[in-house]
């Protein structure tokens, strides 16, 4: 007797030796397919069965590789790229005061923002990230860009008390906005939000406008908090209580509102009691924390206490890449002195704040994070045929330890493939690398520390 069975068709197969799923947790699957149709994940089974199941359009043998959720960069500053190694090694107010802020006062435009932003999807895309947190003057040329690129994105529109080149003060920052957000509605890759940028440049007013607007119409919000032991000092001198107590107080911290919360050092155990009864979502920077010396965040505690933590790498000019292998590895490394306990935040953690610790910090763990059927197909694959990833004996460990972000191979947003064999598919990177030398002449003329080194 023979069996005949008919096989469904779908766009894309793609075979692996291991895929890693991150929900469950730790989970490593040998010799497994996903099958991809229009811009979702239907399908995740073992290869022998995938190939009697299905026929795809395009099929992928990725024999030596690891096929993961494309990473989630929670946090940072897309177009400072162009201030990439710009002003190093200095404290984070002397570092803004007097090397950013004059810069971008200097040379901050649309041009600029689509240029630095371009630059930075592209250093993304190549090292994995599929979704990233934006926080910048013209959001509105930003999320064109990334739109245009195809790739997944929140911009978090900035709201200061002062004047900028986006804006002459919080209610048209708020405004334009709202327009902007209503712009992007129906559109399935770009979220847009509200950016207060920190408890120091945003007085209470705005911030209980922004709690009112979240609150009514669901946008997110994230707000750099606790960045330095500076910030939280200052605050109490000038108020009696922390960023943290303050926001409490304001309705912004609290169990309605998922505030995105960036940075989070010098906590006391009153702030983190405040913490473990909200619904905040944290998004940890170890690298550019430890390159501003701003502090360090207590990310396992954090944890520990049922609360959601992320990972950002921060803008380029205070990391100095967009690299969120780096940014997996430096926050298992950094945590273990800090908990005094080598098991502190390990591998199978890491990996899980950088993908769906992500999603969830974004509002996004319904659509992307991990390999789940019916979530859009936000996938990388790396490839472990390397001197520095073999023998691999725990490709979670390799991951998080060992893996160079040039050995991502492929990536697919949102179905689409947009990186084959490390080539980018859709982006002219020796335009986008001309494009950034122009810029750091014309930045270099006008940049007295550089021109005088
Ligand atoms: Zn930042």
């Amino acid at each position: 007797m023979t069996t005949s069975h008919t096989t469904q068709a779908v766009d894309t197969l793609i075979h692996a030796r291991y895929v890693i799923p991150v929900n469950p947790k730790g989970v490593v699957l040998e010799h497994y397919s996903a099958a991809l149709l229009d811009n979702k994940i239907i399908s995740i089974l073992p290869t022998t069965e995938a190939l009697s199941l299905f026929t795809a359009t395009e099929s992928f043998e990725l024999k030596q590789h690891v096929l993961m959720p494309g990473l989630i960069n929670a946090h940072g500053h897309a177009a400072m790229s162009l201030f990439r190694g710009l002003a190093d090694d200095l404290p984070l107010m002397e570092w803004l005061n007097d090397h950013i802020w004059p810069a971008e006062g200097e040379w901050v435009s649309e041009n600029f923002v689509r240029d630095g932003t371009e630059l930075a999807i592209a250093e993304m895309i190549r090292s994995g990230t599929s979704c990233f947190s934006d926080m910048y003057f013209f959001p509105n040329i930003a999320a064109k860009t990334a739109n245009k690129i195809g790739i997944r994105a929140q911009f978090c529109c900035p709201v200061l008390d002062f004047p900028t080149i986006w804006g002459t003060g919080p209610d048209d920052y708020i405004e334009k906005a709202l327009k902007l957000s209503d712009e992007y509605k129906s559109n399935s890759l770009i979220n847009i939000g509200l950016g207060p940028h920190a408890p120091y440049t945003v007085s209470d007013q705005p911030l209980e406008k922004i709690r009112d607007i979240a609150l009514e119409s669901n946008l997110p919000i994230q707000i750099h908090l606790h960045e330095t032991q500076h910030e939280v000092d200052d605050a109490i001198i000038q108020s009696g209580q922390s960023p943290i107590q303050r926001l409490k107080k304001l309705g912004l911290i609290g169990p309605d509102i998922p505030l995105q919360c960036v940075h989070m050092t010098a906590l006391s155990p009153q702030d983190i009691e405040i913490l473990s009864t909200s619904n905040v979502q944290i998004i940890h920077c170890p690298e550019s924390n430890l390159k501003l010396a701003s502090g360090f965040c207590e990310a396992s505690k954090l944890l520990d206490s049922g609360i959601n933590v992320a990972l950002g790498t921060d803008g380029a000019a205070s990391n100095n890449d967009l690299d969120m292998f780096g940014e997996m590895r430096t926050a298992a490394l950094i945590a273990k002195p800090i908990a005094k306990n080598a098991a502190a935040l390990d591998a199978a953690t890491a990996l899980e704040m950088a993908t769906l610790g992500g999603a969830k910090a974004l509002g996004l763990d319904q659509k992307t994070g991990s390999i789940e059927i019916g979530k859009c197909a936000d996938l990388i694959a790396i490839n472990l045929d390397a001197l520095n990833s073999q023998p691999s004996f725990d490709p979670i460990s390799d991951i998080v330890y060992s893996v160079a972000s040039n050995q991502v191979s492929h990536h697919w947003i949102n179905g689409k493939l947009l990186l084959q064999d490390g080539k980018l598919l859709n982006l002219d990177v020796k335009n986008i690398i001309s494009k950034a030398q122009q810029w750091a002449a014309k930045i270099k003329s006008t940049d007295t520390s550089i021109t005088n080194k």
